[in-house]
């Protein structure tokens, strides 16, 4: 039962993605009411895109703004839960697209915090992804650009007060791909929180981007590899930019409803995203191949 929940969910958020719109998804400008997820970890986002808030000794750390007109509801979330604004001293972000990326030019101008992401994330945030090697590029929207970005290297460390926060590049949905990881304690109960990057291979409509292109073995590669490290990742809370992919809002209300054992808390959930993640990829490159064959 559990697998077929969790095919039926692979095959929405395969749709899901596949459209670049906003318009499509009255869920991503949908208020969703913040909370915490695990400790220091909260989640200030909408109904469908997902926003991190970590607290730290010396400020907050935020991960993802979400679209470009969600800026003031995601300051309201943080304000909400009874934080200040000026009070998140760094935004980090999964993706540098529209609906991930889109209000950190705000959200960063109007908290005075600095950004910072993988190397080519930050090339991509700052110019508001307009960036040619991205396999979305032509269709996904562009979005307001990031003036500084700061480059947090492959496995490298941020720190902010005493939350540490480790970047994991997984470039595949996009170049700059990141996933981030940290931990979260109440008491003395310590969780691998993980904020997996979105898996799904996705080209721009007539776009001659291949991920099966000869010329760039790379990209399936790189593609594979990313998908592996986020499968072999310790993880106890799995969270993802589209809480959707995750199954990630379900399993927090079956935290909530105290359903057992805990489905917020799953170390098999890091590997069934990277399975589905493999999924997607088979999928694309066999459509890729077929459009190869159909070609005169
Ligand atoms: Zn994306």
């Amino acid at each position: 039962m559990k697998s077929l929940r969790h095919a039926l969910l692979g095959a929405f958020a395969l749709v899901a993605a596949a459209s670049a719109h906003a318009a499509d998804h009255p869920d991503w400008t949908q208020p969703e009411k913040p909370f915490r997820i695990y400790g220091n970890t909260y989640y200030v986002g909408t109904r469908g895109l997902s926003a991190i808030l970590i607290g730290s000794s010396k400020g907050l750390v935020l991960i993802d703004g979400t679209l470009p007109q969600n800026a003031a509801q995601v300051e309201g979330n943080i304000k909400a839960l009874g934080f200040k604004l000026e009070d998140v001293k760094l935004i980090l972000n999964s993706h540098a697209h529209f609906d991930h990326a889109g209000a950190i030019a705000a959200i960063a101008r109007d908290s005075g915090a600095r950004v910072a992401a993988s190397d080519a994330g930050a090339k991509e945030l700052m110019v508001g992804g307009h960036y040619p090697d991205d396999p979305q590029f032509g269709e996904a929207p562009e979005y307001p650009p990031i003036p500084h970005v700061g480059v947090v290297a492959d496995n490298g460390v941020v720190r902010v007060g005493d939350v540490a926060i480790t970047a994991h590049y997984t470039p595949g949905h996009t170049p700059g791909s990141t996933s981030w990881t940290w931990e979260s304690c109440e008491g003395s109960r310590c969780l691998h929180m993980v904020y997996a990057d979105s898996l799904g291979a996705f080209t721009a409509d007539g776009s001659d981007y291949r991920y099966s292109d000869p010329a760039h073995p790379e990209r399936v590669t790189n593609y594979r590899r990313s998908i592996a490290m986020v499968a072999a990742l310790p993880c106890d809370i799995l969270m993802s930019p589209h809480p959707s992919q995750s199954d990630f809002l379900e399993r927090m209300a079956g935290h909530n409803a105290g359903t057992q054992p805990d489905p917020l808390i799953d170390t098999g959930a890091c590997r069934r995203y990277a399975a589905e993640g493999t999924r997607m990829l088979d999928a694309k490159l066999a459509k890729e191949r077929a459009g190869q064959k159909a070609a005169p």
